[in-house]
């Protein structure tokens, strides 16, 4: 959802992108505008309602990335990394590198957003009021831009997570308990609430006033939407927090059978993979780890010269290696997993690779802590 699309150059060291589903709301926007909303209110010549529809769009656009680069901004101030700025369909997405680690950052930083869209609105209606005139499309593309502030601040300020005012109640309940999981728990349940109850505001409108055909499906399709990322956000964070205060060392295999630089690929594959039925290997040369050599580096080596290249030219060596150490918390794993899309870390102790961690190991932990209930 929030990969690939045209990016639109850096705000504040942020990539900004814009994903293809912003076209269509450009499209929608500026049709709705210039081919009904501004006929039926004001007398403008044709060429008038299209250039001013297309306008009010791109401003509307802007709002929206200011709304998202405010929240951004705050992470920044609060020392989070924010990986990128994605512009779709429900408005946008910043890809921050790590949650907020505190109740009052989190705070801050979801209040930023809705606060920009608020102050916004306010400068656009002082425009209106400034310059009010009922056929002047200036005042006309100010109140609409007004009107369309303040509804993205309210909307955003329900108080269902994953929205904005999901996480300003989040933060309160997680700083009054103390327990992240248990205020995102009840977060995200008013967040499921919220989308159920757009879906069948949604459905009525379908079924019960054709006329709203249209808005009836883009309502139920945003509270479809939001049910799913509430039920997301809910389960990554318990996830998270089985993890936490677990070591790498309490789950990580220590049995890897080393092999040496030496070895060619041939002997790798008959002797080492197809035997035991492993697919990494550490590589290892008078005690100390070199590298890593996996399934996925052999895959590629034409099988013709198996027999003449070795381990030491296909391994991955170790300063180009992500790695994690013994005493590491698992949930940092686990993020590192995700974030370089791997299937297996070295668990690293010193220059030695004293086990593996792959995410079957973490996925049998949690599996079976919960089976247990612990
Ligand atoms: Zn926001």
């Amino acid at each position: 959802m929030t990969q690939g699309g045209v990016p639109l150059g850096r705000f504040f060291g942020i990539p900004v992108r814009l994903h293809w589903s912003w076209f269509i709301v450009f499209v929608l926007v500026t049709w709705f505008l210039a081919g009904g909303y501004f006929p039926d209110n004001y007398s403008w010549s044709e060429a008038t309602y299209w250039g001013i529809g297309a306008a009010t769009s791109i401003l509307f656009f802007a709002s929206v990335l200011a709304h998202e680069l405010a929240h951004s901004r705050v992470a920044q101030a609060a020392g989070i990394q924010v990986n990128a700025i994605s512009l779709f369909i429900f408005g946008g997405v910043s890809q921050l590198a790590r949650e907020p680690g505190k109740p009052g950052a989190e705070f801050r930083m979801a209040i930023a957003g809705p606060a920009t869209s608020i102050i916004l609105g306010g400068i656009f209606w002082a425009i209106f009021f400034a310059t009010e005139d009922p056929i002047e499309p200036l005042s006309a593309m100010a109140f609409w831009l007004g009107y369309i502030n303040l509804s993205l601040a309210a909307f955003n300020l329900i108080p269902g997570f994953p929205l904005d005012g999901g996480r300003v109640l989040r933060s309160i309940l997680w700083w009054r308990s103390g327990n992240l999981r248990s205020a995102t728990r009840i977060a995200s349940t008013i967040g499921r609430g919220f989308g159920y109850l757009l879906i069948f505001g949604g459905i009525y409108y379908i079924f019960v006033d054709l006329d709203n055909l249209f808005q009836g499906l883009f309502l139920a399709f945003v509270g479809w939407f939001l049910e799913n990322a509430a039920v997301g956000s809910y389960r990554q964070v318990a996830l998270q927090d089985q993890l936490r205060g677990h070591k790498i060392s309490e789950i990580m295999t220590r049995d890897c059978p080393a092999v040496s630089p030496r070895t060619t690929i041939e002997e790798l594959v008959n002797q080492y993979i197809l035997i035991s039925g492993r697919r990494c290997f550490p590589v290892v040369e008078d005690g100390r780890g070199l590298g890593l050599i996996t399934i996925h580096n052999v895959k590629v080596v034409p099988r013709e010269v198996w027999h003449s290249r070795t381990v030491r030219e296909v391994m991955t060596p170790m300063d180009k290696l992500k790695r994690v150490g013994p005493d590491e918390d698992l949930s940092s794993a686990m993020q590192l997993l995700t974030d370089e899309d791997v299937n297996q870390l070295p668990v690293v102790e010193g220059d030695r690779i004293i086990g593996m961690v792959a995410r079957e190991n973490l996925l049998a932990f949690v599996h079976s802590r919960a089976e247990l209930g612990t």
